[in-house]
């Protein structure tokens, strides 16, 4: 069993919906049970030009889930998530109804063409840390440092959106380790 946490972001369509529904999806899959989730957060669209005020902004919210699924395994399950909810895929950052991606994986570091973990931009994207801090305070980007440390660093400018976190988590009082098995 292997931990993995996913950052889900969207910015059309109904986005607090399609992240509440693209988080129940993503733990119902096979081999994949809850262990805490973020509140959402909003902030303004970064494309490959920078910020851009002109676009919808997103709302962005963390999972962490115990997996039986290997990291590519889990990345196709992602990707299918992504297309149940209308994900097209023409522009590289461009708008999207919702994106999932594996930010981390154990302490598991790896490199293929369709998969690098950790999230090679997960250190530097408040969106990704605020919510991963939220859902797991002592949470750690591995080879990195704490997520706790990393959002100091780059500073929160996400604002809070005021729902609650995306599952309900039976374990949050006491969370299972995970193993090495
Ligand atoms: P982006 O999230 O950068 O806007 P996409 O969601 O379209 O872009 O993903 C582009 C490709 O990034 C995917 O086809 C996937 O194979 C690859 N990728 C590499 N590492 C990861 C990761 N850790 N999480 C999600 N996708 C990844
Ligand atoms: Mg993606």
């Amino acid at each position: 069993m292997s931990r993995a946490v996913v950052a889900l972001g969207a910015n059309l369509g109904d986005r607090g919906s399609t992240l509440r529904a693209a988080a129940a999806a993503i733990v119902a899959l096979p081999g994949v049970r809850p262990v805490a989730s973020s509140r959402e957060v909003e902030s303004v669209a970064v494309t490959l030009d920078g910020p851009d005020t002109t676009k919808p902004r997103y709302r962005n919210a963390v999972v962490v889930v115990d997996t039986d699924l290997e990291p590519q395994e889990l990345l196709d399950a992602l990707h299918g998530i992504e297309d149940t909810h209308g994900r097209t895929r023409e522009v590289r950052w461009g708008d999207r109804t919702l994106d999932l991606d594996l930010v981390a994986y154990d302490d598991l570091s790896l490199d293929t063409v369709t998969l690098t973990v950790p999230h090679p931009r997960a250190g530097e994207r408040a969106f990704v840390l605020a919510p991963w801090h939220d859902a797991d305070p002592d949470a750690v980007l591995p080879g990195v440092g704490p997520v706790a440390d990393l959002l100091e660093r780059v500073g929160d400018d996400t604002e809070r959106v005021d729902e609650p976190r995306l599952f309900d988590e039976p374990t949050r009082a006491s969370r299972p380790e995970t193993s090495d098995s």
